[in-house]
């Protein structure tokens, strides 16, 4: 049987918050909020079809459909955008004579404090390499462009190609073994919360209590104090 497919956008969920990813993925709960809804926004600027323009001598996609469908990966996602430059290293495209390497730049409406880039921005655009590659049969290079620097942030694909092709693996591993049996993985030890849409609804404060009749028993208790 082949393994579920996974959208590429979850991994990224699944990276800041399991729990939060569960939510979505499996309790089909969701909240927006600013932060949301300035991405969408963002997202919904470049993703337009239709649009392919040249810029600086390069072919410039937005909104590209990708796929991997081998058994280890099973991947599918849309990438914000794929540039392709002339180069004698690159592929044929359409049974074109010319070459072409492939980049792919994803959008982010906000650069992180004190680093180039997220660790589950970078798995996301490393699953979109993946699909690329699989597409076209090339080695595709990365960027992330920053809205609020208007810069671009080379990314380490192919240096670290090893290392994050091992972690995906083991992270699509855990998202299969969760969406199979329908279990929300808990909220994580020392969990950032701050700027989730879900907040509301996870209230992560509020723990379970380890033993639920004793914390009856108090609250039983305390009535007749
Ligand atoms: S509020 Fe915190 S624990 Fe709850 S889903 Fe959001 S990030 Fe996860």
């Amino acid at each position: 049987m082949m393994s579920q497919e996974i959208a590429i956008r979850s991994i990224q969920h699944y990276m800041y918050c399991p729990h939060r990813w569960g939510l979505l993925e499996i309790d089909k709960a969701w909240a927006e909020n600013i932060f949301v809804t300035k991405a969408n926004l963002m997202h919904e600027r470049v993703h337009s079809p239709d649009n392919y323009h040249v810029l600086r001598g390069r072919k410039v996609f937005t909104s590209v459909p990708v796929y991997n469908d081998k058994e280890e990966y099973n991947l599918y996602g849309v990438t914000d955008c794929l540039e392709l430059s002339k180069s004698e290293d690159g592929i044929s495209i359409d049974d074109s004579t010319d070459k072409y390497k492939l980049c792919i730049v994803e959008y982010k409406p906000t650069k992180p404090k004190n680093k180039d880039y997220n660790e589950e921005d970078m798995m996301q655009v490393f699953a979109q390499k993946l699909c690329v590659d699989y597409i076209f049969g090339c080695d595709s290079e990365a960027e992330i462009y920053y809205a609020d620097i208007r810069k671009r942030v080379s990314l380490p694909v192919k240096e670290m190609y090893e290392e994050y092709d091992d972690k995906l693996k083991q992270i699509l591993s855990e998202m299969r073994k969760n969406l199979l049996s329908g279990h929300i993985p808990p909220v994580k030890r020392n969990q950032k919360c701050s700027g989730c849409s879900m907040k509301d609804m996870c209230m992560p404060k509020l723990r379970c209590p380890k033993n639920f009749k004793l914390e009856l028993k108090k609250l039983d208790d305390s009535e007749y104090d």
